[in-house]
């Protein structure tokens, strides 16, 4: 059993970390890394009094918390990684008393990996999956460092739904009766993790059920507005959007892409001989939607499904829908298409339309990951309703958002030092 004896009125312990680009150790707000960079830090020490400890560990954790509340709510917990700091005994007094008044310095510094232990996911059965949840997975769900450099932004994360990285000191000594190592002091620094991805985005993994809420086309009747009669067909593709790619260390830019979406009206009649219109758009909305998929079962279907209560209302995600400002409603530009005279069939009609897609900068949309518990997707979707048509078209196509990382630095395994995968899974 873990003993704790509570020091902390007689010595202070504050983790210094300093910024991927700092040269001083400073306590700052937040501390943002990205995988492939170190921390490097001090835990410092300053005792009231002369105080004996045995050991002293520094540790960088990564763990994931899900929790389901329900009928019969459930808990997980996953320790991602562990690295231990090896401590150089030079940096600790010796005899092992911290002294009275006196500061102590204690070094440490960690490379965030960009793989991270196959023990650390249980997914063995699916290696698409398994190297999927082997990429650590982006901070997210902690308010206090959701965001981008000093910002805090809201990361869309559903409630009970995180993932934490954190450097962990802690000094222990053994209790004068027992013998057992009690912890006198530990402290905790949250820092924040991004994951770049090389010059290709994560592979795709199979979506299964998830895969089904995608419509990249749709067919519709148009009619005549006045006798109500059909006058042809609009058949709406919408184009996969490519990868976004956040840039590298740029909190300013605007992330823009141009989506496409095809538009073929074939008239019902080719033989009219009044010359038939196309149809015109009536209006046009766009979203992107970040969805937060978790479970707190490592044996169930990865990613998993999406479950609604009785009420139809999520257990295990959240669709967090962003706007896209689309500034006016823009003109279709019709193209008559003669291929189908020669054929009998007549002519038809097409048209593309190019929208501009903006990822929205006041909100944190971390990078597309799957991990053990939690599962970030994106979606792009349109609603369109057109002149002839009382049906509304609904598109939707997968997105991935990807961080982009420095071509030259390569990739970091971190497979030498102390790298541990638990699991720990229970149920309330
Ligand atoms: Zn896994």
């Amino acid at each position: 059993m873990r003993r704790t004896i509570d020091c902390s009125h007689m010595l202070s312990m504050e983790i210094h970390v300093k910024g991927p680009q700092d040269q001083s150790p400073t306590r700052q707000f937040v501390s943002s890394f990205a995988t492939g960079e170190r921390i490097d830090g001090l835990v410092v020490i300053l005792s009231q009094n002369d105080l004996i400890f045995d050991n002293m560990h520094i540790h960088f954790l990564g763990e994931q918390s899900t929790s389901i509340p329900s009928n019969t709510p459930s808990k997980a917990h996953h320790q991602v990684i562990k690295l231990v700091q090896d401590i150089d005994p030079s940096t600790l007094p010796n005899p092992k008393v911290f002294q009275k008044g006196r500061r102590y310095n204690i070094p440490f510094s960690f490379e965030v990996p960009d793989y991270l232990p196959a023990s650390s996911c249980p997914h063995s059965a699916h290696p698409l999956i398994k190297a999927a949840h082997l990429h650590p997975p982006p901070s997210i769900g902690e308010a206090a460092i959701a965001g981008f450099g000093g910002k805090l932004r809201d990361d869309l994360a559903p409630e009970g739904c995180k993932t934490v990285y954190s450097i962990y000191a802690k000094l222990e000594r053994p209790n004068i009766t027992t013998g057992l190592q009690e912890t006198i002091i530990e402290r905790i620094l949250k820092v924040r993790i991004k994951p770049l991805a090389g010059d290709v985005p994560l592979p795709d993994v199979p979506l299964g059920s998830l895969a089904d809420d995608y419509s990249l086309y749709q067919e519709g009747n148009i009619q005549d507005s006045k006798s109500k009669s059909p006058t042809g067909q609009l058949a709406v593709t919408l184009e996969q959007p490519e990868c976004f790619w956040l840039p590298l260390r740029d909190p300013i830019s605007l992330i823009s892409k141009a989506v496409r979406l095809f538009f073929v009206y074939t008239p019902s009649n080719p033989q009219a001989t009044l010359p038939v219109e196309p149809p015109d758009l009536k209006s046009l909305r766009a979203q992107i939607v970040a969805t937060t998929l978790y479970t707190t079962k490592f044996d169930d279907t990865q990613p998993p499904p999406k479950q609604r209560n009785f009420f139809n209302r999520p257990i295990n995600f959240r669709d967090a829908e962003l706007p896209i400002s689309i500034p006016s409603l823009p003109r279709l530009r019709w193209t008559r298409d003669e291929t189908g005279v020669e054929t009998g069939a007549g002519p038809s009609y097409t048209a593309t339309l190019l929208v501009p897609v903006t990822l929205p900068m006041e909100k944190k949309l971390v990078p597309t990951f799957h991990s053990c518990l939690i599962s970030r997707i994106y979606s792009l979707s349109f609603q369109l309703s057109v002149h002839g048509s009382s049906s509304t078209f609904r598109l939707r196509a997968p997105m991935q958002i990807a961080a982009e990382r420095d071509p030259s630095a390569l990739p970091s395994y971190n497979a030498s030092v102390g790298v541990i995968g638990e699991l720990n899974e229970s149920d309330l």
